[in-house]
């Protein structure tokens, strides 16, 4: 059986845990594969790791992986922002590419703080929240020709704060539109995008991302897919995980990916739990 997570914060980031507690965590509740994905150091992210702090990560993942490797498969990855891409793939096993930020008439604002930044993102496009995504779509498209980005991160970020739709329909086409064009782009280009379930584990929302009917896009593009609980806390590792795996296969989905020292394979969906 496989049970994976590669999306992973600590203390060197807005996690809450050192690494070892987060892969004694991981051993306890029987993943078999630990990724960590540090935010990247990021000039316009409180969040991020800084560049000392991106050394002693390096290092400590190395040493984990060392010292649990009986026990656990454990990858060095890295949650890169649009806004500021890494200057190489080296040293990491593999990259989320995520967008947090939005930056329009030289202000930067974030996407997933708060509601009321959610509501002042959207002021910045006259109110009109349709334009706010197209753009935010048509960006994250653009993670299409980043080579070293191999996992698209919470794909329908900008519906964080919007579970009761007071922003937008999850049914409005023009914004289904939008966000099936970015997916045919990503997935052609191969991409991963990943079933993220963090906004639930921190309250914000009951379903993980990306909503219901674009995941089942995905699957009708052909699109891959993994499962990731964006962990910021070791005790919410696999939350939502048995419900997501549900929601999965309901979508159509038959398998799943999951890395190995010898990249991303793929494997039947009744091999994950
Ligand atoms: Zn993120
Ligand atoms: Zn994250």
């Amino acid at each position: 059986m496989i049970r994976q997570n590669l999306h992973t914060h600590s203390i060197y980031c807005d996690g809450k845990d050192i690494i070892e507690e987060m892969v004694c965590e991981a051993v306890r509740k029987g993943f078999t594969i630990l990724g960590f994905s540090g935010h990247g150091p990021c000039a316009v992210d409180d969040c991020a790791m800084s560049e000392s702090g991106l050394e002693k990560y390096i290092r400590d993942v190395h040493a984990v992986q060392e010292k649990y490797r009986d026990k656990i498969h454990i990858f060095l990855g890295i949650e890169e922002d649009m806004m500021q891409r890494i200057p190489s793939k080296d040293p990491y096993d593999y990259v989320i590419g995520s967008k947090h930020f939005v930056k329009l008439n030289g202000q930067v604002k974030s996407i997933d703080y708060s509601e009321a930044v959610s509501r002042e993102i959207v002021e910045m496009y006259n109110g009109d929240f349709l334009r706010f995504a197209q753009d935010y779509y048509a960006d994250i498209s653009r993670m299409a020709e980043f080579d070293e980005v191999d996992i698209i991160g919470h794909l329908d970020l900008l519906t964080k704060f919007n579970e009761d739709e007071s922003f937008i329909s999850f049914h409005d086409p023009a914004y289904l539109s939008f966000a099936e064009e970015c997916i045919d782009i990503l997935t052609g280009a191969g991409k991963i995008l990943e079933v993220n379930t963090g906004a639930i584990a921190r309250g914000y929302r009951r379903m993980p991302y990306p909503e219901k009917q674009l995941l089942s896009y995905i699957h009708e593009k052909g699109g891959k897919i993994l499962l990731s609980s964006d962990c910021h806390d070791r005790m919410m590792l696999d939350c939502f995980y048995r419900e997501s795996l549900e929601l999965i296969r309901k979508c159509g989905f038959t398998s799943m990916m999951y890395l190995t020292e010898g990249g991303f394979q793929e494997a039947p969906l009744d091999e994950f739990r």
